[in-house]
């Protein structure tokens, strides 16, 4: 039995790995790959921020750390984590079953795609879902944003201090930021246009024009980049039946990052924390794994006791 199964190996499981290490527990790390959204390829992942570099050094560190203890990562996808009595019973798609007294998920989430033929071979080549990663190298660029998000809106705003163009495209005016979106209406060189879909990509080796459509209405905006922000999809399955979910299923932690769930433990962006941001996820595995270890501190006795140790 592990003292910690930290499922997930992107930035925040990376960092409560280096912490858990750090005070000698017992812990396994599962997950498809180490690194996470800082592992992608350059051309998916775009403009390389300093954040992002951050990141790539907790998984360094980590990849490092994984080097010197035997056993410590076992890739796989983890299908179901069920609560029995004190403890946690972690289950992969290979049906190996690994048992832990805490479990801290972080596991992320996926961008909703955009349903546009052909959408995948533009990724990193103009299209991308993250307008705040590219904003600094926009400057007097004509780029398009889609989605009604807060995230999209405020994406937008970001842009639209330097970029010659921006072009909303928000599918009705029920958006997630409304005051947001006034603001956008105010700026000279923010077009917000209302309903319209997005047709197709226009382009050689990167995009430079999309097509639109408002039923039969159709037109062409010159676009240096597209971005999409349509929401996120919490990697939450495993532990839908136990722990508390919001509405887009999202795992709810508290300040401590702990669940609803004696000793289960969340962090980074499949939890209800504010931000999807590399450095925000790297702080909330730490201290997701500081909260996990206060509680194997405070049930400390009976543990060893659980284990042979008197
Ligand atoms: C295109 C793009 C650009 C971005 N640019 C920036 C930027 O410039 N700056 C910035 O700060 N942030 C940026 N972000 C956001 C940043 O990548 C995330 O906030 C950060 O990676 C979140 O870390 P995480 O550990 O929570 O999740 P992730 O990095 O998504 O890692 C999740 C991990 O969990 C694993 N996993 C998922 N499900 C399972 C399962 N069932 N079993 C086992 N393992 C599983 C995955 O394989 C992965 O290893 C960007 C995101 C995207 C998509």
């Amino acid at each position: 039995m592990y003292d910690m199964i930290i499922v997930g190996g992107g930035p925040a499981a990376c960092a409560a790995a280096v912490y858990a290490l750090d005070k000698q527990l017992r812990i396994l790390v599962i997950a498809e790959d180490v690194g996470g959204k800082v592992g992608l390829p350059r051309s998916q992942n775009g403009q390389q921020a300093l954040a992002w570099k951050v990141g790539e050094e907790a998984a360094r560190l980590f990849e490092y750390a994984s080097v010197q203890h035997h056993d410590l990562v076992l890739r796989s996808r983890v299908v179901e984590v069920e609560k029995l009595g004190d403890h946690f019973a972690v289950t992969t798609q290979q049906n190996d079953v690994r048992t832990s007294a805490t479990v801290l998920i972080a596991t992320g989430v996926t961008p909703v795609s955009v349903d546009v033929p052909g959408a995948r071979q533009w990724l990193g080549y103009g299209l991308g879902y993250s307008p705040t990663t590219y904003a600094r190298a926009l400057h007097d660029k004509q780029v398009v944003v889609i989605g009604a998000t807060q995230r999209a809106l405020r994406g937008a705003a970001e842009l639209a201090r330097t970029a010659a163009q921006v072009y909303v495209m928000v599918p009705n005016e029920n958006v997630a930021a409304p005051a947001l979106l006034a603001h956008l209406r105010e700026c000279a060189n923010v077009s917000v246009l209302v309903g319209y879909r997005l047709a197709e990509f226009v382009g050689q080796q990167h995009i430079e024009r999309v097509g639109i459509a408002r039923g039969d209405e159709t037109a062409s905006l010159g676009a240096d980049a597209v971005f999409a922000d349509l929401g996120l999809i919490p990697h939450t399955e495993m532990v839908r039946h136990i722990a508390a979910l919001d509405l887009e299923g999202f795992i709810v932690v508290n300040a401590q990052h702990e669940t609803s769930v004696t000793g289960l433990f969340a962090a980074g962006d499949c939890t209800t924390t504010f931000s999807e941001q590399v450095t925000v996820a790297l702080g909330d595995g730490t201290r997701a794994a500081i909260s996990a270890y206060d509680y194997l501190l405070a049930r400390a006795p009976t543990h060893a006791r659980a284990h042979g140790a008197e």
